[in-house]
């Protein structure tokens, strides 16, 4: 099985490159941010709070999910839009924090990679936790002033100040929880993404699989 993890922050550069690198490569891509973010949106949509340890779990295992390239289904309806809204930024890290969701969310993760034989998956945890046997780890960063200004230029309605202190709260929240924190494999290779196009990128990690 041949997979290759791209883990980092939010605005680090992940979901662009781990698409390119998936296409150069001819294996699929997946988002698993996107996994967290529709839990969050599911639980909304159902009146409960994302605080609720219990109710939150019990979303997690039922959730019908369909993650493709560019979009997202939840429970048949598209979700695309609703999971990169602000209600769903304020949460999700807190729900992502939830062990019960983690557990679900990472036994999805290895059978969607075990059905196609790998693919390159992008998170916080695939290297570390996820696919500790990656074939490569990609750890990536950025300048966190440059990570919110990615961020601010795909979200039209929500300006610069807004869009740095959700990153930095969401950094924050990743990095300190008790499950699988957001954190940097032994092996994984580091790629400072700061000042660098999205090709020259993409070819650091070309360069890595040679
Ligand atoms: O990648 P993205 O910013 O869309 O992820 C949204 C949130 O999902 C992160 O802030 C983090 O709380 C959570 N996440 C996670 N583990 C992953 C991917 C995302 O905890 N593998």
């Amino acid at each position: 099985m041949r997979v290759i993890a791209i883990d980092g922050p939010a605005g680090s550069g992940k979901s662009t490159v781990a698409k390119a690198v998936a296409a150069r490569l001819g294996l699929e891509y997946l988002d698993t941010g996107a996994m967290y973010r529709s839990v969050a949106y599911a639980v909304l949509r159902a009146g409960g709070d994302p605080a609720d340890a219990e109710f939150t779990a019990n979303v997690a295992r039922s959730i019908e999910l369909k993650v493709g390239l560019d979009t997202v289904t939840v429970n048949g309806a598209d979700a695309t839009l609703e999971i990169r809204g602000p209600e769903v930024n304020r949460c999700v890290s807190l729900v992502a924090a939830n062990p019960a969701v983690r557990v679900e969310m990472v036994s999805r993760q290895r059978e969607w990679a075990e059905r196609r034989g790998g693919g390159v998956l992008e998170g916080r945890d695939i290297g570390t936790v996820v696919f500790p046997n990656a074939e490569l780890k990609v750890y990536l960063t950025a300048d966190p002033a440059e990570r919110a200004r990615r961020r601010a230029k795909e979200v039209t309605d929500l300006d610069y100040e807004t869009v740095a202190a959700d990153l930095a709260r969401r950094d924050t929240l990743d990095s300190t929880r008790d499950v699988d924190p957001l954190a940097e494999a032994d092996d994984a290779v580091l790629v400072d993404t700061t000042g660098l196009s999205i090709d020259e990128v993409v070819e650091v990690i070309e360069g890595l699989l040679a």
